[in-house]
C-alpha cells in the first residue's frame, strides 16, 4: 500500500538571471506504508533537497507529491497543514546544529506537542516527555540538561525523540548516522528499526554510501546528479546492479575477505560530478560512464522497470538502443 506517490518532482535554484541549479529535477517514485525506502548517491546528487522537498520544507518547482492520496504541495488550509507537518518528521544528520542550545531537552523534545496542542497539563506534558526519553533509551534526569552535554549518538536519540512526539507516520532520516562513530551507528540504526516497528512508521532513510543502507532498508533508489538511476528491493540491487553507477558505488564497498576483495570485478568511475548547473545532454551520467554510446549523448534514458520491481534508466537495457551495445561487444 502506497503511504506516498512522488510525480516527477523538481526543485531548481535560481542562482542568478541566467543560472539555474536542477538540484531535483524529475524524479518518481513511491515509498510504501511501513517500509524502509533508502536514497542513495554522491553528495551534490540532490538527495537531501529531494527529502526536503518531499516533507515540504522546500516549495516543489514541478511536479507532485502525494501523501496518501494528497498532494502536500497543492495550497491547503493552515489546518491542513499543520496536520501535514505532523504527519511528517525529519532526522538530521547533525543533532547539534538541529538542537537549540539555548533549551533544555526537555523543552526541546515538547515544542512540537507545544505547537500542535497534544496535552492538556504540565503534568501530562512531562510524562509524554520522560516516556519518549525513555523509549530512545535516554532517561529523566537527562531532560533537564542541555544539548552540549551529551555525544554524538546522544543528541541523535534526542533528536529522533523530538520527532517522535507528535507521533508521525512518515520521517525522512537525513544522513541520521553518517556523523557518527561506527560503533554508535549500528545502535542508532536497530533503534530506528525497533520504533520502526513499534510503531508502524515508514522511513525516507538518506545516505551517501550504499553499504550503510544495506541493513535497514527494503527498497533503495540511487540518484546521480538530480535524476533517478536505479530503484530495486535492497536484495536484488545488491546482488544484480543494473545501472553502470549503481554497479561502480557497490564495486566501491569493501570486502573483508581479501581473496574475493584480489580477484572480483570492479567498475571504476573517473572523474568528478559534473555540475547541476549544465548536466550533459542525454544521460547524465555518460561523461563518467565506461559503457556509454552515441545514443547516451543525444537521448535521455526513460526509467524502465526491467524486471518485476526493479527499475533502471540506461539505455543498456532499452531495446531500442541496446543493438549498438552489443555490436560494439562483438
Ligand atoms: Fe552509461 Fe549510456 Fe547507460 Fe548512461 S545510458 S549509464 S551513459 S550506458
Ligand atoms: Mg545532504
Amino acid at each position: 500500500e502506497k503511504l506516498l506517490e512522488i510525480k516527477a518532482l523538481k526543485k531548481h535554484f535560481k542562482l542568478d538571471r541566467t543560472s539555474t541549479l536542477k538540484a531535483v529535477d524529475g524524479i518518481s517514485f513511491d515509498i510504501y506504508k511501513g517500509e524502509t525506502f533508502g536514497l542513495v548517491g554522491e553528495s551534490g546528487c540532490g538527495k537531501s533537497t529531494a527529502g526536503r522537498t518531499i516533507m515540504r520544507l522546500y516549495e516543489a518547482t514541478g511536479g507532485e507529491v502525494d501523501f496518501n492520496g494528497d498532494n502536500v504541495h497543492a495550497k491547503k488550509s493552515k489546518k491542513e497543514l499543520k496536520k501535514f507537518n505532523r504527519e511528517m518528521q525529519m532526522i538530521f544528520q547533525d543533532p547539534y546544529a538541529s538542537l537549540n542550545p539555548r533549551m533544555t531537552v526537555k523543552d526541546i523534545i515538547a515544542e512540537g506537542i507545544d505547537i500542535h496542542g497534544l496535552v492538556n497539563t504540565k503534568q501530562e506534558r512531562l510524562d509524554r516527555v520522560n516516556e519518549l526519553l525513555k523509549t530512545v533509551g535516554l532517561n529523566e534526569d537527562h531532560g533537564n540538561r542541555y544539548p552540549h552535554e551529551f555525544s554524538g549518538g546522544q543528541r541523535q536519540r534526542i533528536g529522533i525523540a523530538r520527532a517522535l512526539a507528535v507521533d508521525p507516520s512518515f520521517i525522512v532520516a537525513d544522513e541520521p548516522i553518517s556523523a557518527l562513530d561506527v560503533s554508535i551507528q549500528a545502535q542508532v540504526v536497530n533503534l530506528l528499526k525497533r520504533l520502526q516497528k513499534e510503531r508502524g512508521l515508514t522511513y525516507l532513510f538518506i545516505a551517501h554510501d550504499l553499504s550503510m543502507v544495506k541493513h535497514i532498508s527494503d527498497r533503495v533508489g540511487v540518484m546521480y546528479l538530480g535524476n533517478m538511476a536505479e530503484i530495486a528491493t535492497s536484495d536484488d540491487l545488491y546482488a544484480e546492479p543494473l545501472h553502470p553507477y549503481t554497479q561502480a558505488l557497490i564495486s566501491a564497498i569493501p570486502i573483508s575477505d581479501p581473496e574475493v576483495e584480489r580477484t572480483r570485478e570492479r567498475i571504476i568511475v573517473e572523474g568528478d560530478v559534473p555540475s547541476p548547473v549544465n548536466p550533459p545532454s542525454g544521460c547524465r551520467f555518460r561523461t563518467r560512464c565506461p559503457f556509454a554510446m552515441d545514443v547516451c549523448a543525444k537521448v535521455v534514458p526513460e526509467f524502465l522497470e526491467h524486471k518485476k520491481d526493479h527499475w533502471v534508466a540506461c539505455h543498456l537495457y532499452d531495446e531500442r538502443y541496446n543493438d549498438e551495445h552489443q555490436a560494439r561487444q562483438r
